[in-house]
């Protein structure tokens, strides 16, 4: 039984003089034990939005137009918020993007750290500032430096304390919302090396969202890409790393390079990304798809490839 399920998850956001930008459009994943997912995609995809609801943390003019959301089983949009209370960072954590915006400026690290364990545990003052030198233990970060405000930290070593925030009350699974934006590439890389091995000592799940598909490769075992609301292609890595065979994804892989794989120059995805709060006739990718057919202005069909490697398009797929 999965740990997490999503299932033909709807929301949309109600905007003032009374537009909707649907923001999510049915989309389906689940997340076993262990294991760790990415939600691809470029801004406004609808990846952080998917990602905030599975906490209940979406802002007050979104709307959940269907769908379900299953934690252990049990249902998440409409559990009582005491229960949301529980889940919220002791079951379900979040590692937001951009640490110097998400940690308090004028707190140390050690009041930020042991007020969150506080908050959501019983626990006494003494075990809280215990577990706080532990977890910056553990994300590699000298204890003695919890008395230090964020600015005295690095981009890298912020993010590490926002990881051991997120890890503080023992979650099940932790989301990465962009976890590794505006570092540069050798820390983005440590950062994802401790990731893994924080997921394999502690037997995390993860969910991942970025909008590089080229990072992923050792931490994730599959891979869920979005374009406009919708998961156009999902499948284990190696599947949309060796057999892409939506257009989008396709582009995707071109726009970064991928160590270990030989590619051409890095190419790009033309034209912008779609006006949400107009209705989408045919495919949502049409009017930037290189492989465009006048079918393409009706529904694509979910096809699939193999095991659980599924895409959404009228071509049979090229690899
Ligand atoms: Fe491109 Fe058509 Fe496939 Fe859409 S359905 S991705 S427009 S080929």
């Amino acid at each position: 039984m999965a740990l997490l399920e999503v299932d033909s998850l709807k929301i949309a956001f109600e905007l003032t003089g009374g537009k909707r930008l649907k923001a999510v459009n049915g989309i389906s994943f689940s997340l076993d034990e262990g294991e760790t997912l990415a939600l691809v995609g470029e801004s406004g995809s609808g990846k952080t939005t998917a990602a905030l609801s599975l906490m209940r943390l979406l802002p007050k003019n979104a709307v959940i137009d269907g769908g379900e959301i299953r934690y252990k089983q049990r249902d998440v949009l409409t559990a009582p918020e005491g229960m949301i209370q529980k889940l919220r960072w002791k079951e379900i954590a979040m590692i937001f993007q951009g640490a110097m915006n998400a940690l308090n400026p004028v707190l140390t690290i050690e009041k930020q750290m042991v007020e969150a364990i506080l908050l959501h545990e019983t626990v006494s003052n003494e075990a809280a500032y215990a577990r706080a030198e532990m977890l910056m233990r553990r994300v590699e970060i000298d204890p003695k430096r919890l008395k230090q405000y964020p600015h005295q930290f690095s981009g890298g070593m912020r993010q590490r304390v926002m990881i051991a925030m997120a890890l503080a009350c023992e979650p099940k699974i932790v989301i990465g919302d962009e976890p590794t934006t505006a570092l540069d590439v050798m820390v983005q890389a440590q950062i994802f090396e401790l990731l893994e091995s924080l997921k394999k000592e502690m037997g995390l799940s993860m969910i991942l969202i970025t909008h590089d598909l080229s990072i992923l490769g050792d931490i994730c075992d599959k891979v869920a890409v979005m374009y406009a609301g919708e998961i156009v292609e999902s499948g284990s890595v190696e599947a949309i790393y060796e057999d892409a065979r939506h257009p989008y994804t396709q582009k995707l892989l071109a726009a970064y390079p991928i160590i270990g794989k030989k590619r051409g120059l890095p190419d790009f995805i033309p034209g912008q990304p779609l006006d949400m709060t107009k209705p989408v006739q045919g495919c949502a990718f049409y009017s930037r798809c290189h492989k465009a057919m006048p079918i393409c202005l009706s529904r694509p069909p979910l096809r699939t490839v193999e095991g659980a490697h599924q895409f959404l398009c009228h071509l049979e797929g090229e690899a």
